[in-house]
């Protein structure tokens, strides 16, 4: 499996894109605003096709290019049924930011359960729910490959912000103890804004959560 970090968008979030050149298929995890040009660029030198998009949690940042990527690569679209009204109706996150950011409906395929397993590009995958940040943020962990990508969970010496509507600070302190702190201490995680870091990291030096 080969990873891309793709920053992009006005605050710079992670798109994660996901190839297998040996079965010519991708996966992009997360789409910021204007993804697409170099998504395309990526699956065009790989020659892979992208037959998923997986949403770490609903909001603007990590879906404004979503509806762009569906148009142009038809590819699946999963998320977590508790940001079904921000990926369905984005306009109201315009309300609550202030902003007018022009945000298209995304229609999801498939809504993920916690707990659940996916395959992808002939690997195992495990859906775990982290609300907190926003109550459908999910984390997409790869055993194989020692890999979870959190969302706007956990970052490398931070956490999410809990300000926003649906945000808890206590209910993201359990989902960061209970469900990534509890993923093999070396396990790469990486976050929805900033660098990788690591499950042992953060345990042991993050300020907001400790292990
Ligand atoms: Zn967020
Ligand atoms: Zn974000």
């Amino acid at each position: 499996m080969k990873l891309h970090v793709l920053p992009a968008g006005p605050i710079q979030t992670n798109a994660y894109l996901l190839l297998s050149p040996e079965q010519g298929e991708a996966i992009l995890i997360d789409a910021p605003g204007d993804v697409w040009a170099e998504v395309a660029e990526r699956l065009a030198q790989e020659k892979c096709r992208l037959t998923e998009l997986w949403l770490t949690h609903g909001h603007w940042d990590h879906t404004q290019g979503g509806a762009e990527v569906i148009r142009k690569s038809k590819a699946r679209v999963s998320a977590h049924a508790d940001d079904r009204a921000l990926i369905e109706t984005p306009e109201i996150m315009e309300r609550f930011m202030g902003e007018q950011l022009n945000l298209e409906p995304i229609h999801v395929d498939r809504w993920l359960k916690p707990g659940e397993r996916l395959k992808a590009l002939g690997l195992d995958v495990e859906v775990r729910h982290v609300p907190g940040h926003c109550p459908g943020n999910v984390l997409f962990y790869f055993p194989a490959a020692g890999a979870a990508f959190v969302g706007d969970a956990l970052f490398a010496g931070s956490v999410g912000r809990t300000d926003l509507p649906g945000g808890d600070f206590k209910m993201l302190e359990r989902s960061i103890r209970e469900q990534i702190y509890t993923l093999p201490a070396d396990t790469k995680v990486f976050p929805g804004h900033g660098p990788v870091t690591t499950v042992k990291v953060e345990k042991a030096s993050n300020p907001f959560v400790s292990g």
